[in-house]
């Protein structure tokens, strides 16, 4: 339920929406089990059910006498039954005749219920059935009809019926039922698309479209649903964009302290980098202290491949609040990850003199109660964790600037929570696969953008390769060479069925097999080792122990070891791109040349088998994420459904981009000229924020 604030008239119409919010097991004979099916196939509220749209549409013809033009049509056809004939026998064929004028049509049944036969059949009544026609010799007949209709009824079976996607267990009749029954909750809506647009794009209602589309009634109907799916669409583009462009407004709303540029810190660091920073490193940086400086919140997204130097970044960007007196805190998807930007950050600690602290969660207590104590009264700068670092009970003294190396993405009303939990605080999202653009505009709306376009010059090359299993000789061979070099071995364990255990049972019995032919050469990390073991285990490699790392996916991202070369994924046809993509920029970090050595069943799909030639070809992964979009559709990229309600349930990324613009710019308009959204037509893009699931959107307003 939400609070309305600007007068009787309006709590009506968001009342009549709250009904929607309400699950289907209102609807007799929709009990706890359909819930959850429902849930599986589309969500289980109203709001949900009217937006599962129909995947394909059944037309029927109505014919007065049978010819062969209409064999394999689904025809709708009235006769009088002149007898039947009922089987108890194996193979339980029953069959009515039914005299049409002057021909006769074979209804079929297999192991038909008697007492149903029966009593529908009966000699010299009149029925009207559909199914399709099928020509056996010289009989007509149809085989199990989808309808018959006693009675001489009028309209009782559709000539267009629409179809479904399903989930096992939920029939066609249920989620018709549903759909039905959910679009009649539907309350009547003004328009809030603008004249000049509807009229441009030939858009009918809201109402009209839903119902159009779900129960067409003519050719011309049928024809034209791909204008009332667009329509949704935008309508969901819209809604998104709206709700995007209130969270912007909303974060920005606390002031904070204006800085200025000190640049004593920074100056240090640089001086005693082993490298210069790149233009692009350079030109980000200066956006981003600029927008730290404002009194406004920063929100940023930092993209830049793998490789292309983000770390760095994020440091001096931290050092930029630290020289105020501020904190900054750097979290990580994973304890490795955190740890590995600590040892990074550490080796500066006592020449800029400042303090850094790495929290895990299997600290030692003490320690750990002395660390949490210091960060409380500012003794340390620093803070390095995971992501639970800002989720936790941790009070910063200050905490100005928040730095979110991300693996998962949050979406959007996730990182609302986020900014809300510490509201003077900077936000800073490194994203560790570049996103489509389309993508930027749908899911990082809330944000600002900085990207880091090129990667540091003299970067060795690497070369990718893909090998089928059979092959793993040459593999054995490639790493007696590289290790004679004193080079050193990624080696990915495969995904296997999404179990952790299974994947350890892989990746244990790779190393065993791989420790044969390298004796004490190999090293493992997984998701289910201690964060003790995982970092040791990693120090090894990294001070090049061990030659070689046997892992599951867990080395994803961020890993930096510029000694390693080779990189071999194992069943590379099970990683999606950005995956690959992530895992190969482990390598050629170094001056090296590096190989990247996709591993893969020669059973392989369409789509993975394109996946690899994408691999092959570039190393661009702007591009390699634009192909990922359009290979896997935006769910997959942006992580599963259930993350943050990012996923949409009508606009496709791949086809709507051009919707998406447009929602994109009119959202802008409408919020710089009623940014609460008040009045008429504030109201009607209320109940259009609302009706798309934006509530918490809709909430902000109030909360101001
Ligand atoms: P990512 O953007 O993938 O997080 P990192 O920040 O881990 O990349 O940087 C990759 C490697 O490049 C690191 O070893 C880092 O020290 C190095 N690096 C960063 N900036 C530069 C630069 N300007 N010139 C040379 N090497 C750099
Ligand atoms: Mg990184």
């Amino acid at each position: 339920m939400i609070i309305i604030y600007v007068g009787a008239k309006y709590i009506m119409s968001l009342k009549l929406l709250d009904e929607l919010y309400n699950k289907i097991d209102k609807l007799n004979g929709f009990g706890p089990k359909n819930i959850l099916l429902f849930d599986k196939l589309c969500g289980s509220r109203l709001l949900d059910i009217i937006f599962h749209l129909p995947n394909s549409i059944i037309k029927r013809i109505k014919i007065n006498s049978l010819k062969d033009e209409y064999i394999y049509k689904r025809i709708i056809i009235n006769g009088k039954v002149k007898s039947t004939w009922f089987s108890y026998k194996k193979p339980k064929i029953s069959i009515v005749t039914l005299e049409v004028n002057d021909q006769i049509l074979e209804i079929i049944y297999f192991n038909v219920n008697r007492n149903w036969f029966l009593n529908n059949f009966i000699k010299d009544n009149e029925i009207t059935i559909s199914g399709e026609l099928i020509r056996k010799g010289k009989k007509w007949q149809v085989i199990h009809p989808d309808y018959i209709q006693i009675k001489k009824l009028e309209e009782i079976i559709p000539i267009y019926e629409t179809t479904y996607p399903l989930t096992s267990g939920l029939s066609h009749k249920k989620i018709k039922a549903a759909v039905k029954y959910s679009i009649s909750e539907i309350p009547g809506f003004s328009e809030w698309i603008n004249s000049e647009l509807l009229k441009d794009k030939n858009w009918q209602s809201f109402n009209k479209s839903l119902l159009k589309l779900h129960f067409p009634k003519t050719l011309e109907e049928v024809e034209n649903a791909h204008l009332y799916k667009e329509r949704l669409a935008y309508d969901e583009a819209l809604s998104r964009q709206l709700a995007l462009n209130l969270i912007r407004k909303h974060k920005h709303k606390t002031e904070q302290k204006t800085l200025i540029n000190i640049n004593t810190l920074k100056d240090k660091l640089i001086n005693n980098l082993p490298f210069k920073l790149t233009d692009d490193q350079q030109d980000v940086l200066k956006t981003i202290y600029e927008d730290i400086n404002l009194n406004k919140r920063m929100y940023r997204l930092l993209q830049g491949d793998v490789g292309s130097g983000k770390t760095i970044v994020a440091f001096l960007s931290i050092l930029h609040v630290v020289e105020h007196g501020f904190q900054g805190a750097l979290m990580a998807p994973t304890e490795i990850l955190a740890y590995q930007h600590y040892l990074f950050f550490k080796k500066y600690e006592n020449i800029i003199g400042i303090r850094i602290a790495l929290l895990t969660s299997k600290m030692q207590k003490n320690i750990k109660i002395n660390m949490i104590d210091d960060i409380n009264n500012g003794k340390i700068n620093i803070i390095i964790g995971t992501h639970a670092l800002i989720q936790s009970n941790i009070k910063f003294k200050n905490l100005r600037l928040a730095i979110i190396d991300e693996q998962h993405r949050f979406g959007v009303y996730q990182r609302l929570e986020l900014s809300k939990k510490s509201p003077n605080t900077d936000f800073m999202v490194m994203t560790a696969t570049p996103i489509p653009r389309t993508l930027v505009l749908t899911d990082y709306g809330d944000m600002d953008i900085s990207i880091i376009h090129s990667k540091p010059i003299n970067r060795a090359k690497i070369e990718t390769i893909s090998v089928s299993i059979p092959r793993m000789n040459e593999v054995i061979k490639a790493i007696s060479r590289a290790i004679k070099n004193n080079e050193q071995i990624f080696w990915v364990c495969p995904l296997v069925k999404d179990s952790e255990k299974l994947d350890l049972a892989a990746a244990e019995t790779r190393q065993k097999y791989l420790h044969n032919i390298f004796p004490n050469n190999v090293a493992i990390v997984h998701g289910q080792m201690d964060s003790r073991d995982k970092e040791n285990s990693l120090l090894q490699f990294s001070k090049n122990e061990k030659k070689i790392l046997v892992s599951t996916t867990v080395i994803e991202v961020g890993i930096d070891i510029p000694n390693a070369t080779i990189m071999i994924i194992e069943h590379a046809e099970r990683f999606g791109l950005a995956q690959l993509h992530q895992l190969r920029g482990r390598i050629g970090r170094g001056t090296k040349n590096s190989v990247c050595i996709l591993l893969y069943d020669q059973k392989i799909g369409e789509i993975a088998r394109e996946r690899l030639t994408v691999m092959r070809e570039t190393n661009n992964g702007f591009l390699i994420s634009e192909k990922d979009l359009k290979l896997r559709g935006a769910g997959e990229i942006l992580g599963t459904r259930q993350s943050g309600g990012q996923m949409f349930k009508i606009l496709d990324i791949n086809i709507h981009e051009n919707l998406i613009k447009i929602a994109n710019k009119n959202s802008k308009m409408i919020i710089n000229e009623n940014p609460n959204l008040i009045g008429i037509e504030g109201e009607k893009l209320k109940q259009l924020l609302y009706l798309f699931g934006q509530d918490k959107a809709v909430k902000l307003i109030k909360s101001g």
